[in-house]
């Protein structure tokens, strides 16, 4: 008997009308443990970066990491190609599945900076394929295979840096596609017990549950927090109205901002590559059609455009109050310039650092009675309406007024954040140092 270690990488098994590859994870954990297998981390679900243009949705990938004995090995990847198969949308235009074995326990560097580049950048096919075969992984790729990147993204993503837990519930076959049931105000309550170790389970601006999906996929919902242990005592509290398949806790790098890089110049930004990068107000913003704000920030080697959607909610009002000369922090992905655009900052976060100050020019007031000097046109002088002197050579006072906006780092709405936007509850908890977290008792079911 050889005890041996495999890292199972999957992606991109999904479409908009079916399925989700955490949910084949989940089903996987069942079938291996079955089967023999340990699972030496809990799955981890990575989220890449949400900018990449042929991505639509949540855009996440999944690592099983397991021990097995030697002789078991073809009948995992026999399971793990058959599960795929089985719950795949292959006829959807856009889904790629790919899937990565990876065997021995530790992580080749270069695998693990090629996680971080499909994270937070543009990757190719063709750099997976590379390191595939430098380091002897093992890839099936289903129709055009792109699914592969972020199946060894997956397995490269030891979530050493910042990481959370997710515990997703599924539901039953027959219910799928339809509407979800779930006892809203357990959710509140579950919101309120569990706070701050739990994130964007609620709305508090539209007092709206966001811990269910919409759409035609298994998840019943799901819960973000800090452990296993709050996302699991999370997920007692909620009260499911309709039956739970399974469900699962994951590892993950959801709310930990990790698809922004910061970049130190603006002309060092590039299209699809989400940033974190300074600059100043170069003009007032200005509302577009759909109600979206549109504000040009410049630093000395560029000028670039960024734009809050209508719906960021805070974020936008926010981004209204700022004027030329205010110095941020912009966060959030890059759009490709076109025709009619710039490129484009898609604002998830500002840090306003400094701001302008507002002034506005007022006529002087009456240096007999006080009252405010009315102007007689141009360099006529002022006239006061009160007393009647006259003043000639004055000119206006320049007063400083208070801005309608505070220094400090605002978010965009709950309901609008992507996967990996970090929360104001999980800024203070930080993870650093983990590589492996070997799963609590009773963490699927
Ligand atoms: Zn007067």
């Amino acid at each position: 008997m050889a005890s041996k270690t495999m890292h199972i990488g999957l992606d991109d098994t999904d479409s908009t009308r079916k399925g989700c590859t955490t949910y084949v994870a989940a089903v996987l954990v069942e079938k291996l443990e079955k089967l023999g297998a340990s699972f030496i981390d809990y799955p981890s679900l990575i989220r890449l970066n949400p900018n990449v243009p042929w991505k639509t949705r949540g855009n996440g990938a999944l690592c099983l990491r397991i021990r097995y004995d030697e002789s078991i090995e073809g009948q995992i990847k026999e399971t793990v190609l058959e599960t795929v198969e089985e719950q795949a949308d292959f006829q959807f235009r856009g889904t790629d599945p790919g899937i990565v074995f990876f065997k021995g326990e530790k992580i080749p560097r270069q695998i693990k900076a090629f996680a971080k580049n499909v994270i937070t950048g543009i990757v190719t096919l063709k750099d997976a394929v590379k390191l595939l075969t430098e380091f002897s992984g093992e890839a099936v790729g289903f129709k055009n295979g792109r699914g592969i990147i972020g199946a060894l993204a997956a397995v490269g993503e030891t979530l050493r840096g910042d990481y959370t837990f997710e515990i997703l519930a599924y539901r039953v076959l027959e219910n799928r596609g339809l509407k979800r049931h779930v006892d809203e105000a357990s959710i509140f309550e579950m919101d309120k017990t569990t706070a701050p170790y739990t994130f964007n389970n609620v709305d508090a601006e539209k007092n709206r549950i966001v811990i269910t999906p919409r759409g035609p996929d298994p998840i019943l919902l799901g819960i973000r927090g800090e452990t296993p242990e709050t996302v699991k005592k999370a997920f007692a509290i909620v009260k499911p109205l309709e039956p739970v398949e399974r469900w699962v806790i994951f590892r993950t790098n959801q709310g930990t901002d990790a698809h922004l890089k910061k970049v130190e110049k603006l002309s060092q930004i590039r299209p699809y590559s989400p940033v974190i990068v300074r600059g100043t107000v170069a003009a007032n913003p200005r509302m577009i059609p759909k109600r979206h704000i549109i504000f040009p920030i410049r630093d000395e080697s560029a000028e670039v455009d960024c734009a809050a959607y209508e719906p960021t909610g805070t974020l936008r009002k926010v981004a209204s109050k700022l004027m030329i000369g205010d110095h941020i922090k912009a966060y959030g992905g890059v759009r490709a310039p076109s025709q009619k655009r710039h490129l484009t900052i898609n604002l998830e976060k500002i840090r306003v650092l400094k701001l302008a100050p507002k002034t506005a020019f007022h006529n002087p007031v009456c240096q007999k009675c006080g009252s405010r000097l009315k102007s007689m046109g141009k360099s006529k002088g002022f006239r006061c309406e009160k007393c009647g002197s006259r003043y000639q050579g004055l000119g206006k006072v320049e007063v400083r007024l208070k801005r309608d906006l505070k220094r400090g780092l605002y978010i965009t709405s709950t309901r609008s954040q992507r996967h990996l936007t970090k929360p104001f509850r999980r800024y203070g908890m930080e993870k650093r140092h983990v590589a492996v977290e070997r799963p609590i008792d009773g963490w699927h079911s």
